[in-house]
Formats: structure tokens, sequence, C-alpha cells
């Protein structure tokens, strides 16, 4: 090829699933304006700065968080600002009405809702994609007849999806993906909002799966969406309510936990619906994993240790884009970072980005803290926790409690003592101590708070990916798992620029027939990560 000739695209890989392009992408009004007249995603601007200047109820001042408010949970987690320690009763056990007279939700406790009210509206300070997406639907209603039966983190940013997802039409009934990072006050003000919420901060396991059951086994009501993060909904379905599947048009999932498991039900033929993989939307993989990693290692840590990074030693298991966020923050600190890696291309990527690869063995008794990042089970093992010297931190940022072989902690010569919540010293008898954080469960959800920004970017795909699911024509997409189409991906990353005053460059008609792009995108082909 000649310099100025382009240069053929490499074919994708067979192994990919390619997302169908939207050939009538036109049909849905929002991609419309995207796709039609890119000049009027920046006029958006505008919109953008009228949202910011909205005054809320309370006034901008009293959103933000005392001091002394988060000062006095410092020591639980910080998932919720609200300190349920006080009420051990069960909420199950409770009977509990909205001031509707409702009682179609199970929360801590209900009364929390105006505080949990103010969370949501300080997160939407920070959410103003899903903002416009209700903005612009005014009018119409692209899930009407949407029931969404939902499966995810019940913090204020998800609560502000939740709610745009009803604004566009949709009936939710929710519960949590993780036994401990429901915002309790969140749950409550949704509960309080109307919407079928089944969740509160520290489930017993007992407690997940029937918080799971009451979203989707309701008399009168059935699910015909699924919007998962993790897949213990779609498992739980497929497991006691196969025939819900007739009714449902698609599953979202978001993590790389559910997608994973979304493949093997593909690859065994067992998949009777259309699933989109959110995780690998660039605007999910990219912008989440990474920078909502690199945002909350550090406070998670801290919260719960008070430790100092610089010049300690710390081992992170998987280079992946949540293994990049963590080294990213933990390098600027003035730690020494050493990687465990079975990818030698993400092995590679550590070694030139300034890293020791090494195997967890042959760090294990020096390291400070231990951090798993790969969404494998058993990558630490008892062995390894043997080994790991006195006040060795240990903790998980993957999504389920199976890096960690946590379980294998659990016997009689070794006693454990919570120093603070989420916060286990687990004695050896000799008297060494392995400091555990959340019991092996991821520790930004669990211990800290997350940057809203990019949950903004998550959720907006999300709900793009429920639009684009529950709008396809017949034959659009089959009993496979898909990715957003990238259009749809550029789409959600252009209604977050107006927050960044950024200015995109347009094509030249020369410049887009020399690049053999159309003008409005998609700019990328579908695997360009
Ligand atoms: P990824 O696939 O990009 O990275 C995982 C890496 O781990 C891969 O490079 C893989 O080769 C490596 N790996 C697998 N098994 C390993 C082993 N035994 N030893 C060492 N390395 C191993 O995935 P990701 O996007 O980085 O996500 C990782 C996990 O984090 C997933 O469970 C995901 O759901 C979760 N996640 C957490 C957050 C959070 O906020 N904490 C955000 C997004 C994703």
């Amino acid at each position: 090829h000649s310099a100025d000739s382009p240069r053929p695209l490499p074919a994708p890989s067979p192994e990919l699933p390619q997302a169908k392009e939207i050939e009538d992408a036109e049909k849905y009004s929002f991609m419309a304006t995207v796709t039609k007249a890119p000049k009027k995603q920046i006029q958006f601007a505008d919109d953008m700065q009228e949202f910011t200047k909205f005054p809320t109820k309370t006034g901008r001042r009293s959103l933000s968080r005392s001091i002394s408010q988060s000062s006095t949970d410092s020591y639980s987690s910080a998932a919720s600002y609200t300190d349920s320690s006080d009420d051990e009763v069960s909420p199950r056990e409770k009977q509990q009405t909205n001031s509707k007279g409702s009682s179609n939700f199970c929360v801590k406790n209900i009364k929390q809702a105006e505080f949990g009210r103010r969370e949501i509206e300080i997160a939407e300070q920070d959410m103003s994609a899903l903002i416009s997406l209700r903005k612009r639907a005014q009018g119409e209603k692209p899930l009407a007849g949407a029931k969404i039966v939902g499966c995810t983190h019940i913090t204020a940013q998800t609560a502000v999806l939740i709610e745009t997802l009803c604004a566009l039409g949709a009936q939710c009934r929710w519960s949590a993906c993780n036994i401990y990072s429901t915002q309790n006050e969140v749950a409550a003000a949704l509960a309080e909002a109307g919407v079928a919420v089944f969740a509160w901060k520290g489930e017993s396991e007992d407690d997940f799966w029937w918080c799971i059951d009451r979203c989707v086994n309701m008399d009168g009501w059935q699910a015909n969406m699924i919007l998962d993060d993790g897949g213990d909904l779609t498992h739980w379905v497929y497991k006691k309510y196969p025939n819900v599947f007739k009714k449902i048009r698609g599953i979202v999932e978001e993590s790389v936990t559910g997608v994973h498991r979304l493949y093997q039900l593909s690859k065994a033929g067992k998949l009777c619906v259309p699933a989109m993989n959110v995780n690998d939307s660039v605007t999910k993989q990219k912008f989440d994993n990474l920078y909502c990693c690199r945002e909350s290692i550090l406070d998670g840590l801290k919260r719960t240790t008070d430790v100092m990074f610089g010049g300690k030693q710390v081992v992170v298991c998987g280079y992946g884009e949540v293994g990049k966020g963590c080294c990213a923050a933990l390098k600027a600190l003035g730690a020494i970072v050493y990687i465990t890696e079975i990818d030698p291309i993400c092995a590679l990527q550590a070694c030139m980005d300034g890293f020791r690869v090494v195997k967890l063995n042959e760090v294990i008794r020096q390291v400070d803290v231990v951090i798993t990042c790969t969404g494998n089970k058993n990558v630490v093992t008892r062995e390894h926790l043997d080994r790991m010297k006195n006040s060795c931190i240990v903790c998980n940022m993957g999504h389920s409690n199976t890096e960690i072989d946590v379980t294998s902690l659990r016997t009689p010569e070794l006693t454990w003592e919570r120093v603070r919540s989420q916060v286990d010293h687990v004695i050896w008898p000799d008297g060494k101590r392995v400091v555990l954080l959340a019991e092996g469960r991821l520790l930004n959800l669990s211990c800290s708070t997350v940057p809203t920004f990019v949950l903004s970017i998550t959720a907006t795909t999300q709900a793009l990916a429920l639009i684009e699911l529950y709008n396809a024509p017949e034959g659009r997409y089959k009993q496979d798992v898909y990715l957003l189409p990238k259009k749809m991906d550029e789409y959600v990353a252009s209604l977050h620029l107006p927050s960044f005053d950024a200015h995109l460059t347009e094509l030249t008609d020369d410049q887009a027939k020399y690049l053999g792009l159309n003008k409005n995108g998609p700019f990328k082909p579908n695997y360009y990560r």
C-alpha cells in the first residue's frame, strides 16, 4: 500500500462476538439526533450547563457531605453513610410502608428515605448524561411496557440509573448483587419513590437469594428484561423460573464474571434470549474498570487500614483493566508494585509500564499488601496465606469473593477477630495476623465510594443497551451474546463530553472519504479497544 492509501483494516477475529450494526438507528430518535446531526450533541452543552445550574430542593451546599457525617462512619464501610448497627432486626421481619402506603419493597429502614434522596441528588450532579436521556425522552418513552428486573450494586449512582429507566417508561424491581454494597438510605429513597427494591447492607447469603427471588417471583408481574451484574439473577431465573424466559426480550450484563457465564450458556446452546455484553463495551471496560479502580483502590485501603503506601511492597494479581487502574494509583503513591499474570500480553504490558512480573510464590513472604483483580478463583490459596508475613493486608477488587480462598481460613486453629467494620484479623497459632478486608469481597464497593462520573458512563451504556434490546425489531438479535454497537458506545462518550467542555473535531468530507468513514461515525471498527 502506498503511503497515502488508507491501510486495510485487519479482519476481526472470528472468536470475537460481533454486534450487528444498527442499520436503522434513525428509528430511535435518541440515536437519530446523534447519527444525523452531530452538532446537536455539542449544543447539548448548553442543556448541561442549564442542568448544573438547576436548583435542588435543599440547595447545593447542603448536598455536600459534612465532614462529621463521613468521619463518624470512617470505621464502618463507607458504602453506606448511615449506621445500621443499632438496629439488628432483619428487614425481612419488619413491616414497613412508604408514604403512599405501599409495602412492595424490603429495605433496612424506610425512614432514611429523605437522606437517601439527597445522596441521589448529589449523584445526579455528576450523571448528566442520564439526566439528558430523561430530558430527551420527554414525550417519548422508549421503555414503555418494559418490566425490568435488576440486580446491581444499589448505590446513589444506580438509583439515578433506575429512576432514569422509570422515567423512560419502565417498571423496575431491584435487588443487590453484593451483600455489602447497598447504601441503605438510597434503597429507602427508591422504595419511597415507588421502586420495588429488595436490598440492604449486610444481607446474609440466604437474604441475598430471597431478595432476588422477591424481585422475580411476583404475582401479576412478569419481567421482560433483565439487567444483571455478575450473573446471579440470570442464574436464579434459569434455575427457578425458566418459563420467565418466554417473555424476556433480552439480558443486559455488566460484569466480566456474568458475561463469562453468558458465553458458557451460549456455548452449551442454553441461552434462550439475546444478551448484551456491556462489560466489553469500550465505554464500560476502558472507563469503569480502569478509572473507577484507579480512583477507589487507595480509598478502600486507607479507610479500612490507614495504611501508608510509600515504599510498601504490593502484589497485584491480574494486569487487566482493573489491575492496571490499581497499579497506576499505587505507583503514583510510591509503592513498589509486583504483578502476577497468566496472559503474556498483559504481562508484557506490565513490564513495559515498569512493574516486575513475578509468580505469587516468589514474593508472598515479603509483600505488605496483596490485591486480586483477576475475575478468577483461588488465586490466593491457603498456602499463600500461610506464608504471608505478619500484618499483610489481603483484599480483592474482582467481582466475586472467589479470588481469595477465604473458606480455607475458617478452620479451628485460626482465630478471627473483627477489628473494624469490614476488617478481620485472622490470627495464626504463632500470633501472626493477616488483615483480611471485606471478607474477600470486592474492596472498593464494600469499603469506599466510587467516582460517580465513571459510573455515569457505565449506567448510560446499560440504559442504551436496554433500550436497544427492548426496541430491536425481531430478528436483529438472536439467542446469542452481543456487544453494544460501536455507534452507541460513541454516543455514550459524546453525552459525557460537555461536562469537560470538550470540543470534538468534525471530519471534513475529504477526510471522511480518505479514511473510508461515515462523518457521523462509527469512527472505529467494533473490535477496536
Ligand atoms: P480483565 O480480564 O481485563 O483482567 C483480568 C486479568 O487477570 C487478565 O489479564 C487475566 O489474564 C488475569 N488472570 C486471570 N487469572 C489469573 C491468575 N490466576 N493469576 C494472575 N492473573 C490472572 O478483567 P478486568 O476488567 O480487569 O476485571 C477483573 C475483575 O474485576 C472482574 O471480576 C470484574 O468483574 C471486576 N471488576 C471490578 C470493578 C471494581 O470496581 N472493583 C470494576 C470493574 C470490574
